[in-house]
């Protein structure tokens, strides 16, 4: 088969794999423009420094021995299959990066003949790469539930980036979508990844060893399992094995045809959500258990982002003083991002704070007036227990704008929410 054929199937058959930022983006482009976020083989991805690179994302093959049912690669697929050696997938790499369309390389794989092997095969990649072509860009490799401690510890030598993905978050599920793969495997996989990352940096040398960490995605919608019970997982995943991220997929039915799988399509508002209460987890200080406690059905609310679904949950400890209140309280105020808090920590030291102070500050007052008093403002306790709050919030929130929703997009911007 010829290289270009090979690149546009293994190109297109990584693009399932949540874990580099730009995947799963659609956008509709005029005729005679140019551009395709859907296109095969380029993803971004953020470096150690916060920098946003172009990764070359692609699969060593497509070629499975395992059957998950979610997965378009699966051994039961009737999908085009192609297999790249390992010093093709080299050379496209330095071509591609000489080229300067990429600055990195984004390698995973289905199962060939057994973990080890394809284990072998990633690694074998990533050691060219760095020791006969110097290679110093990104490589963010897949590690293989199941492979052996040694080969993790090898490929840790040469990725930036180390994932293996647990896709589903408790056994029941993988039993039924993924029978030959066990939670337990997984998470020794990312146990060994650990123990690599820790060795490194105890010996003080923690950019010799996946110096960017290990991620994994979790597949929403598949099975029944709701946010409450993937948040849960995920948390336990972070505080386990130090995870920088967890990435959540939406999955979508149309391909698959497995009785145990979910008809209805993921919306894309749910996967959002799950982002938004993963950063919660992550830099606001909130637990699992208190953004998906009190959840209808066990779902994050479609309509309310977390942090106003959680205050709404929580009336009672509103509204909050932002010139006495504590960091964790500022935090958790609607409109109110990490930004904003250590801004408000710093200011008033030396003066009370306004609300014209934090319009300067560029807070969302529209969402954070309802649940804060400040030296000038001082909202009206019935309207905070309105049963009408969510519509107030949201119709003072939504802006008419030419990118719609305005709090989406500044979210999506600056993370704060
Ligand atoms: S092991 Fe990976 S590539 Fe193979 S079927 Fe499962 S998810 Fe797909």
């Amino acid at each position: 088969m010829e290289l270009k054929r090979k690149l546009e199937i293994l190109a297109d058959a990584a693009k399932y794999d949540a874990s580099c930022a730009s995947s799963g983006s659609h956008r509709t482009r005029k005729r005679n423009g140019i551009g395709n976020t859907e296109g095969m083989g380029i993803c971004h991805s953020y470096t150690p420094d916060g920098r946003c690179i172009s990764l070359l994302k692609l699969l060593l093959t497509n070629v499975c021995i395992w059957d998950c049912s979610y997965c378009i690669n699966r051994r039961s697929s009737n999908v085009p299959r192609a297999r790249f050696k390992p010093d093709e997938v080299v050379q496209l790499t330095i071509d591609f990066y000489k080229r300067n369309y990429i600055e990195g390389l984004f390698l995973s794989s289905g199962i060939i003949q057994n973990a080890d092997y394809t284990m072998e095969q990633l690694i074998r990649v990533a050691k060219t790469l760095r020791e006969e072509h110097s290679f110093g860009g990104y490589v963010h490799l897949k590690a293989v539930p199941g492979a052996s401690r040694e080969l993790l510890l090898e490929a840790g030598k040469y990725a930036d980036r180390l994932s293996a993905n647990i896709e589903m978050p408790v056994q029941g599920d993988l039993d039924k979508l993924a029978p030959e793969k066990t939670i337990a495997e997984i998470e020794d996989t990312m146990a060994d990844v650990k123990l690599g990352i820790d060795d490194a940096r105890d010996r003080g040398k923690k950019f010799t060893f996946a110096r960017a960490g290990q991620s994994t995605q979790l597949v929403v919608g598949a099975s029944d399992s709701t946010d409450k019970t993937i948040l849960t997982k995920a948390e336990a995943l972070y505080n386990k094995f130090q995870l920088r991220r967890v990435y959540y997929s939406a999955f979508s039915p149309a391909a698959f045809t497995d009785p145990n799988l979910k008809k209805e399509k993921t919306p894309p508002m749910r996967e959002h959500r799950l982002y938004e209460a993963d950063w919660l987890i992550r830099n606001y200080g909130f637990a699992a258990h208190e953004v998906t406690t009190g959840l209808e059905g066990g779902n994050l609310d479609l309509e309310n982002d977390p942090k106003l679904a959680w205050a709404l949950r929580h009336r009672s400890l509103f509204p909050v003083d932002v010139n006495r209140a504590s960091k964790s309280l500022l935090l958790r105020i609607p409109g109110i991002g990490i930004r904003n808090v250590s801004r408000i920590l710093s200011i008033r030291r030396f003066h009370r704070l306004g609300l014209e102070d934090l319009a300067r500050l560029k807070v969302t007052l529209s969402r954070a007036k309802w649940f804060i008093t400040t030296a000038d403002h001082n909202p009206d306790v019935f309207q905070l227990d309105t049963a009408k709050l969510s519509s107030l919030v949201k119709r003072n929130a939504i802006q008419p704008s030419l990118f719609g929703d305005q709090t989406l997009l500044s979210t999506a911007i600056t993370g704060e929410i």
